[in-house]
Formats: C-alpha cells, sequence, structure tokens
C-alpha cells in the first residue's frame, strides 16, 4: 500500500476513508428526509441576516471538517431554497425534481466526466438521449442534439444555426458585415428570444414581436405581412420562432401552420418548447403540439416538465450537419484520431460554444429508464388535470376570476377585491402574503394589462389538496385585506 499523500485531496488512511463514508451516508440520508419529508416544510421562507452572514466569511485558508460544511448548509441553505421541491410552489416554471435524479447527480459528479468529446461512454449516454429524442418528435436520422444549460442557451444556438445557414459558413469569419437578417416571434415569446438576437450582434430591434390572438397564439396572418412588408423595405428575413408553452399561459403557437409559412418563405424554423415541448410524453398534451416534428430545431428542458434536476436544457437539430457547421471548430489540441482516447468524432463539443461540459445525460437516463417515458407523461397529464381543477374553482368561487383560459397547467387569476379599489396592488400583496406564508408560491404576471397571480403547476408531487390550499389561502388573505 502506498503511504499517505498530503498533497492530494482524498481522505488518506483506511479509518479517514473509514469517516468520509459514514459521513457521506448521513449527508444521503438528510437529503432523502428532504424529499420524504418535503411536506412538512414551508414551501418557502426567507433567509435570515445569520444564514447570509454564514456566506460572508473571508476565503477560508485552512481545512474545515465535512461535517461542519454540512452542518452549514443544513442549517443556513437547505431551509432557504427557492422551494421548487415543495409540492406548493407553482411560481415560474420549475420542475420538481426527483430522488432519483438526485442520486443519477451524485453518479455523474463521481465519475467527474468531462463530456466535451472523446472515446468514453458518457458520450454515448447523451447521445442515447439525442436518439430518444429524435423518436419522441419525429425528427429524422440526421438530427443532432446536445446537452446546455437550459432553453435560454438553446434559444440562442438554435438562432446561431439559423444565422449561419442563412449567411453562410464564411459569415462565422467575416462577421454580420451588411446583413440585415429579421427574426419574428410573438409577442407572447420569452425574453430569452430578444436577448439571442442581441447576443448573437443582430440587435433585438431586428426581432418582430408579432400580435397574438385571444388564445395567445402568434397571429400567422399578421407574420405573414410583416414577412412581406420587411422583404419590400430590403431586409432578410430568416427566422421565425414558435413557442409550444408560452410563459404567461402555456399557449401554443399553431406549429404546423408556422411550419408551413417558414417552408413557403425559406426562412428557418425554430421552436421554443422550453417546458411545453415533452407534453409529447402523455396523449393528452401531445395532439396540441402537432408541427413541432417539422421544426428545423427545438429547444427544450428536461428540468421543467421532465422532473430532472437542474440544470438539463437540450437542443435539437434536424439536419446535424448545419448544426455543426454553426459551430465546429478546428483546434490542434483538440485533434480527432481514429484509435484511442481521441477517437469517436463528432463531439459535443462540435455542436455548441461549450468545450469543458458536465454530464447532464446522466440524471436524464436514470430518469427515463426508471420512471418510464409513460409515467413521466401522467405526471404532467396530471398537472393539466390539476389546472382544470383550479380553474373550475376559480370559476365557481366570485371573489375570483379567470384571466386567461387554460391550455396546459399555467392559471392565470385574481382575486377582486373590493370594487374601485387598486386590484393590481391588491393581488401582489396576495402573492406576497402567501410567499410569507410559506403555504404556497405562486408568481404573478400582466394578462391584458392587469396583474394576474400565475399558477404554474409544474411539480409532479403537487395534488388537488395543495391546490385547495392555495386557493384557500387566496380567500383568506383576500378577506384580510378587505376588512
Ligand atoms: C423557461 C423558459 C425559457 C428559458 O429556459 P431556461 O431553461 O430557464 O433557460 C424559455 N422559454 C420558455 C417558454 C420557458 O418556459
Amino acid at each position: 500500500m502506498l503511504p499517505p499523500d498530503p498533497d492530494s485531496l482524498d481522505p488518506q488512511t483506511p479509518e479517514d476513508w473509514d469517516a468520509f463514508r459514514a459521513q457521506s451516508h448521513r449527508m444521503l440520508d438528510d437529503m432523502l428526509d428532504y424529499a420524504q419529508q418535503i411536506r412538512t416544510r414551508p414551501v418557502w421562507q426567507s433567509a435570515p441576516a445569520t444564514a447570509r452572514a454564514s456566506f460572508a466569511e473571508p476565503l477560508p485558508r485552512a481545512p474545515g471538517e465535512l461535517a461542519d460544511a454540512h452542518a452549514t448548509f443544513m442549517h443556513d441553505v437547505l431551509p432557504y431554497a427557492v422551494g421548487n421541491v415543495h409540492p406548493g410552489f407553482m411560481g415560474w416554471v420549475h420542475g420538481g425534481g426527483t430522488p432519483v435524479g438526485m442520486l443519477a447527480e451524485m453518479l455523474a459528479a463521481g465519475l467527474n466526466a468531462n463530456v466535451g468529446g472523446r472515446s468514453q461512454m458518457p458520450v454515448e449516454v447523451e447521445r442515447q438521449i439525442c436518439r430518444w429524442m429524435r423518436e419522441l418528435f419525429a425528427f429524422p436520422e440526421s438530427a443532432s442534439g446536445v446537452f446546455v444549460t437550459g432553453t435560454s442557451m438553446a434559444n440562442l444556438m438554435g438562432l446561431l444555426v439559423a444565422r449561419t445557414q442563412a449567411l453562410g459558413v464564411a459569415a462565422r469569419q467575416d462577421g454580420l458585415k451588411d446583413a440585415r437578417l429579421v427574426a419574428y416571434t410573438s409577442a407572447a415569446a420569452h425574453g430569452c428570444i430578444a436577448q439571442a438576437m442581441d447576443l448573437s450582434g443582430l440587435g433585438t430591434s431586428s426581432l418582430r414581436r408579432i400580435a397574438v390572438n385571444d388564445r395567445q397564439q402568434i397571429d400567422v396572418k399578421a407574420l405573414a405581412q410583416a414577412i412581406a412588408l420587411d422583404r419590400a423595405a430590403g431586409l432578410t428575413p430568416f427566422l421565425v420562432v414558435g413557442t409550444a408553452g408560452t410563459v404567461d399561459t402555456g399557449a401554443i403557437d399553431d406549429l404546423t401552420a408556422l411550419a408551413a409559412l417558414a417552408a413557403r418563405e425559406q426562412l428557418w424554423f425554430h421552436v421554443d418548447g422550453a417546458y411545453g415541448a415533452l407534453g409529447m410524453l402523455t396523449p393528452e398534451v401531445a395532439p396540441l403540439l402537432a408541427g413541432i416534428e417539422l421544426a428545423d430545431s427545438l429547444a427544450f428542458d428536461f428540468h421543467k416538465w421532465g422532473q430532472v434536476p437542474y440544470d438539463a436544457g437540450f437542443l435539437l437539430v434536424r439536419d446535424g450537419a448545419r448544426h455543426m457547421a454553426a459551430f465546429a471548430a478546428p483546434a490542434a489540441y483538440l485533434r480527432r484520431e481514429a484509435r484511442g482516447l481521441a477517437g469517436g468524432s463528432p463531439w459535443p463539443c462540435d455542436f455548441g460554444p461549450d468545450l469543458s461540459r458536465g454530464f447532464r445525460a446522466l440524471k436524464t437516463w436514470f430518469t427515463f429508464k426508471v420512471h418510464g417515458a409513460e409515467r413521466m407523461g401522467a405526471a404532467i397529464a396530471h398537472t393539466c388535470a390539476l389546472a382544470r381543477q383550479l380553474a373550475a374553482r376559480v370559476q365557481a368561487t366570485p371573489e375570483l376570476e379567470l384571466l386567461a383560459p387554460v391550455t396546459l397547467n399555467i392559471v392565470c387569476f385574481r382575486h377582486r377585491g373590493v370594487p374601485g379599489g387598486d386590484s393590481d396592488s391588491f393581488n401582489r400583496e396576495i402573492v406576497g402574503d402567501l410567499h410569507e406564508s410559506g403555504v404556497a408560491a405562486p408568481s404573478t404576471t400582466t394578462i391584458g394589462g392587469q396583474l394576474a397571480i400565475r399558477a404554474a403547476i409544474v411539480n409532479h408531487r403537487t395534488r388537488a389538496h395543495d391546490i385547495d390550499a392555495l386557493v384557500d389561502a387566496v380567500l383568506r388573505f383576500g378577506a384580510a385585506r378587505m376588512s
């Protein structure tokens, strides 16, 4: 046996390893307890100054005990997270995660795989996910896919593939020059589409935000007119971004109509399916997504409706060669070989800007393997059923008003408050009361100029009981504020 090596960061003696192992088991148990007992906790609570102070320390120069660091985590971090593991969390669009995903993250970290490339099984696991997604979305064999942080990044990358397609690969060297590329999306699209225009150098003023109809879907006629106007003005339309599940209301654009228009106009058709695309897993939602199989590129997240722990975004591109043409870069230190560890080209780093990348595929693979696509789909369908339950209760309650039709799992409503009162601030305060009570955590948005309480039911743990608790609390806080 080798003597201890004080320069290594591993435990050293067999006794060190035994102590480390015992502490590891306690840490694992704490997180399993967290998941099992999540309902005994508030959804959210504000972190006290003492907890914040624990993270305002100078750089620790000397070693400390693992058990002490763990205790600080348990005391000052865990109770004050955003709360999306909790079934009462209904804000924004956050997935709930699973214990299976957590364990897979641990395995991935233990392997410490750098999945940028090279000949290794972790790359093959990522390719397996890509093949599954081709199957799920009926994309051809030629389609490529790559894990990224989230849909914000995947949308940016989709836009860059479209840009390279429009300008030719030479643009990667020559820049935009005087290209006057214009993109189109709906007024209900996520803000990261405009951000992608900004980051790509095309500029947000080259994004046309087309009006939506009363179901919050892009107005396809208005889109066609906008394209014609831009062409007449000498501009170059190049990209249409459809949304499958808008962040405000869960609306799904008419993807078939968008695909037809994009084909007619020879534009790249990208779909932002951040949370909605995985609706393909349930026969209840899949028909609403018709046309998604026609996209040139599709961005979505496994960390929302897919319940995979953060982060796990994905970009799927119909034509893998075009995808690669936008990102692959020859570099001597990344040379590919026919044999050995430097084989197995193309590599994930050829499909995006990341070189070093974590093993996001593993937690996704475990999630599908253990829960199966059908159960994952059933969980998605259940969130939609809960949304309908919430909408029905809102409509049956005179104090409440539904503010948008419910397409999927998002319900926007308000408390009517006192006639003539400031409804926006009244509802904003109710949401603040809800958050601070720890009972439920919806977010807010603006629908038709009115502040809405927005409940996005994404978490597989949420039940009918939690919907009732939300409504009861809204009525209780509303009444208290009116009295
Ligand atoms: C969440 C979301 C995004 C952003 O995705 P991230 O994973 O948070 O980067 C983009 N578009 C829509 C419709 C979303 O719901």
